[in-house]
């Protein structure tokens, strides 16, 4: 083999596995975007839209009359504090990549509190652990929403307990 042939085929390898990653990440967040949605719904709280695209950082739920926003965060991908663990290898490739996603969750929840809007991180783990547990944070945050609320704007948001 030729030392150009080795690297493209070094290249094509890189890229390949790029885009298996990269849909691997989006199959995963889907499925735990899921289950919160489905702990939501057996909880009997709603009030909320999925993937509110024009709002900044795009997060995964968004209760608009209590301007709250819920954040679902893979493990790896979020660098979770608990969970993370350095791949062996091409380590800094990851490292900068989750260095980078650190950084770009830490101003999207920024922008938005600037806006007025409140942020809640799930981390994958809690949510696989106790989904219950992260409903009635949300749950939590909901009624502790600043937002005055007049009769001519009621709040779209539910509960009944069923957890
Ligand atoms: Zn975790």
């Amino acid at each position: 083999m030729t030392e150009s042939t080795a690297e493209r085929k070094k290249i094509e390898s890189v890229r390949q596995r790029s885009r298996i990653m990269a849909s691997v990440r989006s199959k995963r967040n889907r499925s735990t975007e899921w289950r919160l949605r489905g702990a939501l719904v057996s909880a009997g709280v709603s009030g909320w839209r999925l993937n509110v695209a024009k709002l900044l950082g795009k997060p995964d739920f968004v209760f608009a009359s209590e301007r709250l926003t819920v954040f679902v965060d893979g493990c790896f991908w979020h660098g979770c504090p608990k969970c993370y663990r350095r791949p062996k290898s091409r380590r800094r490739y990851w490292d900068n990549k989750v260095l980078d996603n650190i950084k770009r969750d830490k101003k999207r929840r920024a922008d938005l509190r600037r806006q007025g809007w409140r942020a809640i991180r799930i981390w994958e783990h809690e949510l696989t652990k106790s989904p219950q547990r992260c409903v009635r944070r949300i749950h939590h945050a909901l009624t502790k929403s600043p937002i005055r609320r007049t009769p001519a704007s009621p709040s779209t948001f539910s509960w009944s307990l069923r957890v």
